[in-house]
């Protein structure tokens, strides 16, 4: 069985041929320009390649409630021409597949889940730090979703004593998207992250921000594992620093097994950046159970 997955991203569109089981046979990068041009490429990729079904996983604000009349529709994005676009529709018009779609970061948690770190996992937290910052969650299988879906990276978080930063997100200033992401470590410095790495201060302060908003979802959420993705968290020094300072600010109140053993609890993404593109594959699979009338739900074996 051939299946379709998208990773649709503010900068490019990753279109890929793959199976059931996760293995990816082919895959194009597309640069994303104007909603028609972009999509009329998607489409004469996928066009010749027989595939089943297809699952996108969409950059945001997107409309993740299926039964909603704007279901698969692009919100309000600060991408003009992309805003109220119908790119599920326009695919699933076009490619007469069954078709699902989810945010970028549930795609990834769901890519996880399925084929990662957090496979059969119950319950599972990914956070991507990178450019943006955002979470894509899973509770018993299913993503979630809400009244729009979450929003993670916008959390309000506690500043560091020594950070004077005012924070670089237009609608929080200093929530952690404005604090953390790659741009704010940029601006807070005056260098890109990747000429920091030797700084310890600059990963100090970044590992306080990250561990505390790391603290809040363990607390709200419970998950089983959290796995972190992004390129800022390609510096790898940051994982033990997060660690113990998820440790610190945890205060010993909570005792689990899982956070007895912090090195397979915060633990790097697993599937070599192919976690969102992996997460649509599975998302068209479900697409296809769903259509077929079989039980779609989350993985069939969950560990508990
Ligand atoms: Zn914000």
């Amino acid at each position: 069985m051939r299946l379709g997955g998208l990773e649709a991203r503010g900068s490019n569109m990753i279109c890929a041929v793959g199976t059931p089981e996760g293995q990816i046979l082919h895959q194009v990068t597309i640069p994303t320009r104007g909603p028609q041009e972009t999509t009329a490429d998607i489409i004469a990729y996928f066009a010749d390649k027989e595939i089943e079904a297809l699952g996108v996983a969409s950059f945001g604000p997107v409309d993740v409630r299926k039964g909603s009349p704007t279901y698969g529709y692009i919100l309000d994005t600060p991408k003009e021409a992309w805003q109220r676009f119908d790119l599920l529709g326009t695919l699933k018009g076009a490619l007469h597949v069954p078709a699902e779609l989810d945010t970028d970061m549930n795609g990834a948690c769901l890519g996880e889940l399925t084929f990662g770190a957090a496979k059969g996992l119950d319950s599972v937290l990914y956070v991507s730090i990178g450019t943006g910052i955002g979470a894509g969650i899973a509770v018993d299988g299913h993503l979630l979703h809400g009244m729009l879906h979450p929003e993670a990276g916008h959390m309000l978080l506690r500043r560091h004593p020594r950070d004077g930063y005012e924070g670089n997100c237009p609608f929080h200033g200093t929530c952690f998207e404005g604090m953390a992401s790659g741009p704010a470590i940029a601006d807070r410095w005056g260098r890109p992250a990747e000429k920091l790495q030797d700084d310890a201060k600059v990963w100090d302060m970044e590992s306080h921000y990250i561990a505390q908003a790391l603290v809040n979802l363990i607390l709200v959420l419970s998950p089983r594992i959290i796995i972190l993705g992004g390129g800022v968290m390609k510096n790898e020094q940051l994982f033990p620093m997060i660690r113990t300072q998820v440790r610190k600010i945890l205060n010993d109140y909570l005792d689990t097994k899982e956070l007895a053993d912090m090195e397979g609890y915060i633990v790097p993404a697993s599937l070599q950046g192919n976690q969102g593109i992996l997460g649509a594959l599975e998302l068209a699979r479900r697409a296809l159970a769903d259509e077929g009338g079989e039980a779609a739900g989350g993985p069939p074996h969950l560990r508990r």
